[in-house]
């Protein structure tokens, strides 16, 4: 190329904001494994990471499975072969990444289990997460405070919702919860008047809406034909949207039949504007900002020969070792202040919401 071809070229490249990107590709590619575009978080978790990868000088390959697992397997050993030096995973499930990762391992690849714990290898070398049993805290204490079980009210009926077995977030998120609502429920406080408790009972496989809202259909047509639901633990902004369709179904959400207090996880848009219209009562903030941000000062470490900042070397035991983590602080939204925390914090604008 003469040298006005070359200008004209790098003209062109600047013009479309591609030269920051030729720059940052120097220091290595590092690979992005979400496990679905179905939820926002995921979409907004990938995006942050990309962007700050970039910033950070990496070049970034983001790969969404659609929650299937040979996909996720096949997208990750791909990434191998193109030569990530560092892998950041989001686990469909968790226990199923045990061959790729020794593959990885193999070729001197770092992995980072991403907000999901990756388990049964020991190929995993940090963990980014949230306080997962925190999370399951903040659910109950919002139905706690709003059934006012504190102040002695009650016997009150709750049914309980978790996430997917498969994926080890969901037994900290119901442990947390049941640590405040047992007391109640062995009280005869809060009744389950389906008996249905524990994770082999109320999961939700791969965290499916439309699950949750059939199983909802079920309990409410088996254990509730005169007697009302006051509350429902609901792990995840998608299940409490799918229990809240099957309510109104059967006339709950009307200004004589309010909704049960129902909780959720995610702050997804239609759970605010949820939220905001009297229907869902809570969710839970985790910043996917933050956590990205966390990833990637995990990547630039590891790759820079330094040791990443963690804050946590004893919760998550991955059945093989416990994982070096760093843990971010859920916080719990509801009516009184989504505008603070979600479009305070610039994560949302107000237009958004509305
Ligand atoms: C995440 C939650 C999310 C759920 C469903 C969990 O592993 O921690 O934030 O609601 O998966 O996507």
């Amino acid at each position: 190329m003469n040298r006005r071809k070359v200008l004209i070229a790098s003209l062109i490249i600047g013009a479309l904001g591609l030269a920051p990107l030729a720059q940052a590709q120097n220091k290595g590619l590092v690979g992005v494994s979400m496990p679905t575009k179905s939820s926002a978080r995921w979409i907004s978790d990938g995006e942050s990471m990309v962007k700050y990868l970039k910033e950070a000088g990496y070049a970034a390959d983001l790969q969404f499975a659609e929650d299937d697992i040979p996909n996720q397997l096949a997208q990750v050993e791909n990434l191998v072969t193109k030569g990530a030096k560092v892998l950041i995973i989001a686990a469909i499930d968790g226990s199923t990444l045990s061959d790729v990762l020794k593959k990885a391992a193999d070729k001197g690849v770092k992995v980072i289990s991403y907000d999901r714990m990756i388990t049964k290898t020991p190929n995993v070398d940090y963990y980014a997460t949230f306080d997962n049993f925190a999370v399951g805290v903040l659910q109950a204490s919002s139905l706690e405070s709003a059934l006012k079980l504190k102040e002695g009210k009650g016997p009150y009926n709750i049914e309980l919702f978790g996430g997917s077995p498969d994926d080890t977030n969901a037994y900290f998120f119901y442990d947390g919860a049941m640590s405040v609502l047992k007391p109640y429920i062995d009280k005869g406080k809060l009744v389950v008047r389906s008996k249905q408790m524990g994770m082999d009972k109320i999961g939700t496989l791969r965290w499916d809406g439309a699950v949750a809202q059939a199983r909802m259909d079920n309990l409410l047509s088996a254990f509730y034909g005169k007697e009302k639901i006051h509350a429902v633990l609901s792990p995840y902004d998608g299940l409490s949207i799918g229990i809240l369709s099957s309510l109104k179904g059967v006339g709950y959400c009307t200004a004589q039949q309010p909704c049960p207090y129902v909780s959720g996880q995610d702050a997804e848009v239609p759970s605010v504007k949820s939220i905001i219209r009297n229907e869902q009562y809570s969710t839970v903030f985790k910043d996917t900002r933050q956590l990205a941000k966390v990833a990637v000062n995990m990547v630039d470490a590891v790759l820079s020969g330094k040791k990443p900042e963690i804050n946590d070397t004893k919760t998550y035991n991955n059945g093989v070792k416990i994982l070096p983590s760093y843990l971010l602080k859920p916080i719990l939204v509801d009516k009184t202040n989504y505008k603070d925390v979600l479009v305070g914090s610039g994560y949302y604008t107000e237009a958004q919401l509305k």
